[in-house]
């Protein structure tokens, strides 16, 4: 390589989402020197994951990250039917001797990268993070890999960590890609100040509902986060993307959801494609995958971005040691941990999540409300359920990989 290199570090980070800022809060308090590069110019606000599942809020706390005052303590969530309010309550608190977290914590993804780039700031000046330095291209020799900024400027890293999202630039670079498939619908976001908790009865913190609402389609979801709701709405048939972004569009699917004679005052609205995909390999020589570079689902269960985490934490273990002259066999094991936690519980859990919401027979949708209900009922099928959607099962299946 024949790169200008300005700095080296044992480890270079691209991107400064909440997955690659973790690992480099991780990795310097392990004492390695990291250089993270980060395309836009602060962190990135808009409302993505607002769901902390318990394993990550334990994982955290370990390390001193704790969300918990910034977030509402949400020991239920639900799958209900609109029309009558019927629905499966699933109370988490049984999950009270498996975690010290025995709940969801609905808290906005950036508020994790901006606690934990505070930490970094305040505590280790062996990591440095820096903002408005987009990469254009890495590479890797025998004994190190190098990211090239868009500034011409170069970093060089023992190993470099592609933490830079579902459109990864590195993981181009290490020739994969993200096979599976991208589900037709496109899910609209739209957040609002306006009570539904105040106006509907028993609504938990995360409500899965279906609907036959003519001005909705099957199904729609609210999620609450700190002062304001998040509805996940969809198109209608024939709507275009433009069309459901339209404050008319969703003004009247907001009436729909719940009627009132105000208009809503939306804060934020966005379109999201879904997709679930997943790379084959994690890592090729010194150039790692980690978080939704390596995998992405559907946001439905609040799965990716914990997901992610958890990539960070089985990471940053070895990391260390590869840094040290380990061999390879360290991340064969980081890609045999993680790999299957995220093909066969990630992705297929909300694959299952998403294909039970969108149910559109009511008498498919009365069984599956009831056999919800029965879980939800019995102490122990409850358990053996939000372990494995509280992603508990998942963590510990991985770490039990030799
Ligand atoms: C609507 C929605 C709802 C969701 N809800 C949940 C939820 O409740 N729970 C959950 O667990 N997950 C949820 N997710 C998923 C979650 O948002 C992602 O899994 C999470 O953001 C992944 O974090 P990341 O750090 O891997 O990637 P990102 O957050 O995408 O961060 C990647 C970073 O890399 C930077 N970058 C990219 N390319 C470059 C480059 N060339 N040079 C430098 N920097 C670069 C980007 O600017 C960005 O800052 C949701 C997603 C969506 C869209």
């Amino acid at each position: 390589m024949s790169e200008a290199v300005v700095k080296t570090s044992d480890v270079v980070v691209v991107g400064a989402g909440p997955v690659g800022l973790v690992l480099a809060y991780l990795l310097g308090r392990r004492g390695l020197s990291v250089t993270v590069l980060e395309r836009n110019e602060a962190i990135v606000t808009e409302l993505r994951a607002s769901t902390f599942h318990p394993p990550t809020l334990d994982l955290l706390e370990g390390v001193g990250i704790s969300l918990v005052e910034q977030g509402l303590v949400s020991p239920t969530w639900q799958v209900r039917d609109h029309a009558s309010g019927d629905a499966a309550v699933f109370d988490m608190a049984i999950l009270g001797d498996e975690t010290g977290h025995p709940y969801r914590l609905q808290c906005e993804q950036h508020k994790l990268s901006h606690t934990v780039l505070a930490a970094i700031e305040a505590g280790l000046p062996n990591v440095e993070v820096l903002f408005d330095k987009p990469v254009a291209a890495v590479f890797q020799d025998a004994n190190g890999a190098v990211a090239r900024c868009e500034d011409g400027e170069s970093v060089r890293g023992t190993y470099l960590v592609g933490c830079d999202g579902a459109r990864s630039l590195v993981r181009a670079a290490i020739g994969q890609t993200l096979t599976g498939k991208t589900y037709p619908e496109t899910m609209i976001l739209a957040t609002t100040r306006f009570d539904f908790a105040a106006a509907m009865p028993n609504l938990s913190n995360v409500n899965y509902v279906w609907t036959s609402h003519p001005d909705l389609t099957e199904t729609f979801s609210l999620l609450r986060v700190p002062g304001r709701w998040r509805a996940s709405l969809y198109p209608l048939p024939g709507e275009s993307e433009e069309e459901a972004l339209s404050t008319a569009s969703i003004e009247r699917k907001m009436q729909a959801v719940f009627p009132r004679d105000e208009p809503y005052e939306v804060l934020e609205r966005r379109a999201y494609r879904i997709h679930q995909r997943i790379v084959e390999r994690y890592y090729e020589g010194r150039i790692v995958l980690c978080g939704d570079s390596a995998h992405v689902n559907s946001p439905s269960g609040g799965m990716g971005l914990n997901g992610g985490v958890h990539d960070a934490f089985c990471l940053a273990e070895k990391l260390p040691d590869l840094v040290a002259g380990a061999g390879p066999e360290l991340l064969e094991r980081y890609q045999r941990q993680r790999r299957p936690i995220a093909e066969e519980q990630i992705l297929k859990q909300a694959d299952a999540n998403r294909a039970r919401m969108r149910e559109t027979d009511p008498t498919r949708r009365r069984a599956l409300l009831d056999e919800l209900k029965a879980i939800a009922a019995d102490p122990r099928r409850l358990k053996e359920r939000l372990l494995t959607t509280s992603m508990i099962a998942g963590l510990r299946q991985s770490n039990a990989v030799a």
